[in-house]
């Protein structure tokens, strides 16, 4: 945990300004997403002027919360009282609108991936939260402000998704309490997993198909990798996007400790997705690219061609395996 301001003293900031705007990470994930419209949804609600500020479109699978939130450029507040950086406390990942951002009064950051130093003016970074989506629901309580039902819902969503559908191992007694009283909130719980989990993509599908298609397995069995490239996206018809989740097919495996995916973007740089089932680090391992997050769940990205990739991640990954104890038999 990093912080020099309180959940409490970030909630009484908020019902003292008039005006904030809200910053999710680029291509905002559920967490980034429905931590936003859940605090700007509330913040409306009592007679404040919010809005999230978004690098691009929201994505398909967690369009259906944005409501009215989002704006762009050329709508967005100037000079709010506050800006409020939301799931994310580094510069690099807010491209393109970190301008905007410093051009807040007060500049804040709530976050829940590991940080090395502050954020913003105030700044409130605890690792431990499963979700972003669990201190923003601390603030809105803080504020003792009412949760609505879209703003139970957006959390509902940010805290689903970051926990794996209350799989992975952030999720604490702590994340099922809070569960339990946004569903009390009046939410359609059904409607939201439909929405999230069985509403897949074709699209997605066919380059999952062509990525286990490509998927290597070494280190014995412990390690998974495989690669999105153009050519698969254009050959499913597919965006960026839809090719998220394979990461997760890769960890599935049994016997896989840690798995990547590199994903080919249009720039022509190479955007890694790592994660790790059990003692793995994969954090320590995207650290060493520039790039950061949960122990069990990291990235980064690497200019170099997709061959070079391949062969520095299985280097690193092999390498990270045989630190763990019992070493890569
Ligand atoms: P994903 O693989 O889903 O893109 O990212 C997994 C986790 O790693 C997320 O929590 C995300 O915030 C973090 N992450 C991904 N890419 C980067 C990066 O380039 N820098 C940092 N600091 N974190 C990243
Ligand atoms: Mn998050």
């Amino acid at each position: 945990m990093i912080n020099n301001i309180s959940l409490k003293e970030i909630g009484k900031m908020l019902q003292d300004a008039e005006s904030i705007l809200l910053f999710p990470h680029e291509n905002a994930d559920g967490d980034a997403l429905g931590s936003c419209v859940a605090l700007c949804t509330t913040l409306r609600n009592e007679g404040k002027r919010a809005s999230v500020y978004v690098g691009e479109k929201p994505a398909d699978y967690i369009s259906f919360i944005a409501g009215d939130c989002c704006v762009t450029e050329n709508l967005r507040e100037e000079n709010p009282d506050i800006c409020l950086c939301v799931d994310c406390s580094e510069e690099s990942r807010i491209p393109g609108r970190l301008n905007a951002y410093n051009s807040g009064k007060v500049r804040l950051t709530v976050d829940h991936h590991l940080a090395t130093g502050g954020f913003g003016d105030y700044y409130y970074i605890d690792e431990k939260a499963a979700a972003t989506g669990e201190l923003i629901y601390d603030i809105i309580r803080e504020m003792g402000a009412e949760m609505s039902r879209p703003a139970a819902e957006a959390l509902f969503v940010a805290i689903s998704t970051d926990t794996g559908n209350f799989r992975h191992s952030n999720t604490t007694p702590k994340t099922h309490r809070m569960a339990a009283e946004l569903l009390e909130a009046g939410i359609d719980r059904n409607r939201v997993m439909v929405e999230l989990y069985e509403n897949v993509d074709l699209r997605q599908l066919k380059v999952k198909a062509a990525a286990l298609d490509e998927m290597e397995i070494f280190a014995g069995g412990k390690g998974a990798i495989t690669r999105v490239s153009r050519d698969m996206l254009d050959g499913a018809g597919a965006s960026d996007e839809h090719g998220e989740t394979v990461i997760d097919m890769l960890r599935d495996i049994k016997g896989v400790e840690i798995a990547a995916v590199l994903k080919e973007k249009s720039d022509g740089r190479i955007k890694v997705s790592l994660r790790a089932k059990s003692a793995g680090r994969v954090n320590e391992i995207a650290a060493k690219f520039g790039g950061g997050g949960h122990v069990k769940a990291a990235g980064c990205t690497l200019e170099m061609s997709p061959e070079e990739a391949l062969e520095t991640m299985k280097r690193e990954i092999t390498h990270s395996l045989e630190g763990i104890s019992g070493g890569n038999k």
